[in-house]
């Protein structure tokens, strides 16, 4: 099955939590959040069986991986309670404050989009994403909503098939897109891997197949390598962290399918990442490779000097290894590395002892997002699509 991960519980949620948030008035918003939804569901479940809780502990806490400020993760617990409890708007205002009164209510508001389109479904998938980006405003809201539905695609067995296809159409179509261009990619590398499962099923067992019955091969070609190269890096006194990687299974599918290639042919199977410490030292790193390995023609991508639009950086190269066997490299440093695996979420930090400032929060991340803004400027049309959608929520 698609889906290994474990319940946690409002335990697992604050563990997580402390582990960047140190200041006991935030620490304390964010279990009167869990506390407040688990009274208000009780007695509502998933359609698994399980207590609704579970769906809220695990947003909650998939939120506080992805680092994000306590009042997002407090939304995170609260993010069904206008919808399944009838709690108002201002009721959350009173009991919490009016910023996550107002996550909660956008995130509630962007549920019950619904797309019905038949015909285009590009282009209408496309404006969808910018409707959806336009109502929500604050990018807090976008990412909750994007954790919502990673933990409802992580459940998604338990709907009807017509509702699953759908689900996963509709999630490869908008959220996934949605979360590449917030640079989240383990929320958009999951989802893609989810909705594979779930539209194609039989090129998803061939993939799977083919991965795993060359992974021991993989797996002891990547080590050797790993340990020559993390052996000169060590000579030269570059401090690092490097590590095998694993491409996920629809980006093999859809190299395959755009690029024309065979499975074997897929370059970047075997994939190294080194992280270390300076922008200087990611180039130093990258001299000391080119000096002992041949790099392929064509392959050096220095996404640090010019980064990608969704703000991820880094070095790549191919490198041709021991018995020619070929190795695509990624040389970032730790904030980089952060960036390109949560984008947006990664961007605000948790400053310890200081005082949560959610307007900073808001800001900083705001600031980053500039060009993302300019990019989603909406048709004029909009009011008109908009109209053309039903508001009947996705009854998840
Ligand atoms: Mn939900």
């Amino acid at each position: 099955m698609v889906n290994d991960h474990m319940n946690p519980g409002v335990d697992d949620v604050m563990d997580e939590a402390r582990k960047y948030i140190h200041d006991p008035i935030s620490l304390t918003l964010i279990e009167r959040a869990a506390n407040y939804a688990s009274v208000h569901h009780a007695g509502q479940f998933r359609r698994s069986g399980e207590p609704y809780t579970v769906h809220l502990n695990s947003v909650a806490y998939i939120l506080a991986t992805l680092r994000v400020g306590p009042q997002t993760i407090a939304a995170g617990f609260l993010h069904d309670v206008i919808e399944d409890c009838g709690i108002s708007h201002d009721e959350l205002a009173a009991e919490f404050d009016p910023e996550i009164a107002d996550l909660v209510e956008s995130v509630t508001k962007i549920g019950t989009l619904q797309f019905k389109g038949k015909n285009d479904p590009e282009y209408q998938a496309a404006n969808h994403r910018k409707i959806f980006i336009a109502m929500a405003r604050d990018v807090r809201v976008i990412i909750i909503k994007l954790v919502d539905r990673l933990h409802n695609m992580r459940t998604l067995q338990y709907q009807p098939e017509a509702s699953q296809k759908r689900i996963a159409q509709e999630t490869l179509d908008v959220y996934a897109p949605i979360a590449h261009r917030l640079g989240i990619s383990a929320i958009k590398n999951e989802l893609e891997d989810l909705c594979f499962y779930y539209l194609n099923r039989d090129e998803y067992y061939r993939i799977a197949r083919l991965v795993e019955a060359k992974k021991a091969e993989r797996d002891a070609n990547v080590s050797q390598m790993i340990a020559e190269i993390s052996e000169m890096l060590r000579e030269h006194e570059i401090p690092h962290r490097i590590f095998g990687r694993s491409k996920h299974l629809y980006s093999i599918y859809r190299k395959m399918i755009t690029k024309h290639k065979r499975f074997d042919e897929i370059l970047d199977l075997l994939a190294i990442r080194i992280v270390t410490g300076t922008k200087q030292s990611c180039y130093e790193t990258l001299g000391y490779i080119h000096a002992k390995y041949h790099p392929i023609p064509g392959r050096l991508k220095d996404y640090i000097a010019v980064p990608k639009t969704n703000m991820y950086q880094s070095l790549h190269t191919t490198i041709i290894g021991e018995n020619a066997r070929i190795f695509e490299v990624q040389i970032r440093t730790e904030e980089m590395d952060a960036i390109a695996e949560r984008g947006v979420a990664a961007h605000w930090r948790y400053k310890e002892g200081s005082k949560y400032d959610a307007r900073a929060e808001q800001k900083e991340i705001e600031d980053k997002l500039a060009w993302f803004k300019n990019k989603t400027q909406l048709l004029p049309n909009i009011w008109k699509l908009f109209s053309m959608m039903s508001s009947q929520p996705m009854s998840m």
